[in-house]
């Protein structure tokens, strides 16, 4: 079977029907971005990096962009993740990407200038699962305590991958809110279009020792599936209405 094919079977058998998403002001909103740094969305920028110009990411950093810049207009929070590991310290099963001080672990062009918004809270993580890259050595939890300074009602998330660090984010977001963790947080939203993740496809992989396939258009439906499975709510559009 072709992998179009496989493509449309899997989208028809497990279908992630998107809703549409309009803010009003109404629900207190915050903005969560997720590893859109150099090292996962520049070309050529490392091991973990696209080796070619890529739409899907390429589409994921111009949509995050956008809303970022919707976000920061209104003052409204907004929380990015940027992985970064010390390079005696490996992730495996991924090979060394995103070391401190390199330009790999900070954000991409289009969005540096987030760095100096008074409503960002940057947070550099050294593990998959931002949730768990939140925790400080006191026990205290750096996206905990965002949630809850700024009364945050509904998150939308964004960013790379969204099968791995946007996925396994949103779960345990999901199992944290439904602890009674992130009160008064309501809904996670994920945004389709917002985001991305890399492309390995199998005859490629077949090539290399150990690889796992990883087919960028089935894994991102795979992942958007999965959060909408976990409780989710996954948006193919977002708007602002006055
Ligand atoms: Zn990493």
């Amino acid at each position: 079977m072709s992998s179009e094919r496989a493509i449309d079977l899997v989208k028809n058998e497990l279908p992630v029907d998107d809703e549409s998403m309009v803010f009003s002001g109404d629900v207190r909103t915050g903005l969560v971005l997720v590893d859109i740094v150099n090292g996962f969305c520049t070309v050529g920028a490392g091991h973990l990096a696209p080796k070619v110009p890529d739409k899907q990411i390429s589409r994921m950093v111009d949509e995050s962009t956008r809303l970022a810049r919707m976000f920061c207009e209104k003052k409204w929070p907004v929380f990015a993740f940027l992985d970064t590991h010390h390079p005696d310290v490996p992730e495996p099963p991924y090979p060394p990407h995103c070391l401190a001080g390199t330009e790999e672990a900070n954000l991409v062009p289009a969005l540096q200038w987030l760095e100096n918004e008074s409503n960002v809270t940057l947070r550099r993580k050294d593990c998959i699962d931002g949730f768990l890259g939140s925790f400080e050595k006191d026990g205290s939890n750096i996206f905990v305590d965002w949630v809850k300074k700024h009364q945050i009602e509904a998150i939308l998330i964004v960013g790379i991958c969204t099968d791995v660090c946007v996925l396994d984010f949103v779960c345990s977001a999901l199992s944290a809110r439904n602890r009674g963790y992130l009160t008064p947080l309501r809904d996670v939203i994920v945004y389709s279009g917002g985001c991305a993740t890399f492309d390995l496809p199998l005859h490629v992989a077949r090539s290399i020792t150990g690889a796992l396939a990883h087919p960028q258009e089935l894994m991102h439906h795979v992942g958007l599936y999965m959060a909408k499975g976990r409780g989710a709510k996954v948006v193919s559009e977002v708007s602002y209405a006055t």
